[in-house]
């Protein structure tokens, strides 16, 4: 049974679902989900790494300064949560080949849902043998070193909107003729909501069960996270679905586009400091990899390679220019108590 026809019977069968489940299944499918089957990364949508190789670079000497803010254990687990095509992995490899203690006490662990992502990886990736992991759960508990570019933005997330009879879910169930369309439930909205947000809110729950994990490691870490969302502010009604680099209806054809949703920082922010974390930004993407030292990386990089001098600078002003990614990105860290704040942040 086709993906569409099964989301169809899971609807007949239980009711109008979630927009979570919808995000997961249309995601994650075995057979037809996005990322499991077909991810269009570079087609779809363009992430930082496939915009400009400083990006990693600069994650790369980011680590090493980290590393040695742990007190340069050895070994370390080195994990890219959401490595994509394994871009942003490559590049942090290659720049920190001179960093040679760093290196010998790379333990790399790659946390990726989808079969063909994790083969790319794996392929791209062979030199420093990766292993992949289900789940961050599955980390071992020696000092860590995390980093994710445009991974929460894909955690599912629930949708709820405030009517005159109070808050309601948004979930999905079928129109006349059978077709998907959005409806409300007015029973399944969890209280509280009053207090984040005025008439719309996005919560995805599984940034609290990812700071649970994290609080969980009684070994030092570092856990870097980039992606797009408001600084404070709840998001609300932030889906959003890609195809060929255009925004699509996230409802027409599930499993054949990306669908994101804007990352709550606040409540990131606040879920970690509860849990006895401490938390460093969010900063915007530009003034973070401004503080690494773009500039000096892009001129340098520019230096070595003059053909390609006007491409160079086009990525790198791509990932900084507060008009493009530069302050709608975000860089947020979290760590376990009692080390000195990042760099950068
Ligand atoms: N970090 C890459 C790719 C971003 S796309 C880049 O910046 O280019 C999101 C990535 O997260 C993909 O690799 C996708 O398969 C993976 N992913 C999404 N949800 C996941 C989950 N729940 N568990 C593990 N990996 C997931």
């Amino acid at each position: 049974m086709s993906l569409s026809a099964r989301l169809k019977q899971i609807i007949l069968d239980d009711g109008p679902m979630p927009l979570s489940t919808w995000m997961t299944l249309c995601l994650h499918d075995p057979a037809e989900g996005y990322y499991a089957t077909q991810p269009g990364l570079g087609r779809d949508f363009r992430t930082a790494p496939e915009t400009s190789q400083v990006f990693g670079e600069l994650l790369g000497l980011w680590a090493v300064h980290e590393w040695h803010a742990l007190r340069a254990p050895s070994p370390f687990t080195l994990t890219e949560l959401g490595p994509g095509r394994g871009t942003l992995m490559r590049d942090i490899l290659r720049a920190t080949r001179g960093a040679e203690a760093f290196r010998e006490a790379i333990d790399l662990r790659l946390v990726e849902a989808s079969p063909v992502l994790r083969k790319a990886q794996s392929d791209l990736l062979k030199e420093a043998a990766p292993r992949h992991l289900a789940s961050l759960a599955d980390l071992p508990d020696q000092p860590a070193i995390i980093l994710a570019n445009e991974f929460l933005d894909c955690l599912p997330a629930r949708h709820f909107v405030k009517t005159p009879e109070g808050w309601a879910e948004r979930v999905i169930g079928l129109g006349e003729g059978g077709a998907f369309e959005f409806g409300l439930a007015v029973d399944r909205a969890p209280d509280g909501l009053s207090q984040i947000a005025e008439s719309l809110v996005d919560i995805q729950p599984g940034l609290e069960g990812m700071v649970e994990r994290l609080a969980a490691r009684t070994a030092p870490f570092r856990a870097l996270f980039i992606d797009y969302g408001p600084a404070e502010t709840a998001p609300g009604d932030t889906l959003r679905a890609f195809r060929e680099g255009a925004q699509v209806d996230p409802l027409a054809a599930p499993g054949t586009a990306d669908l994101t949703v804007d990352v709550d920082f606040g409540r990131l922010s606040r879920l970690a400091r509860a849990a006895g974390l401490e938390v460093a930004g969010p900063a915007p993407q530009g003034l973070f990899l401004g503080a690494l030292g773009a500039k000096a990386r892009m001129q340098r990089l520019i230096r070595a390679n003059p053909d390609e001098g006007e491409a160079i600078h086009a990525g790198v002003a791509e990932l900084v220019d507060p008009a493009k990614m530069g302050e709608r990105f975000k860089a947020i860290c979290l760590s376990s108590p009692g080390l000195p704040p990042p760099a950068g942040l």
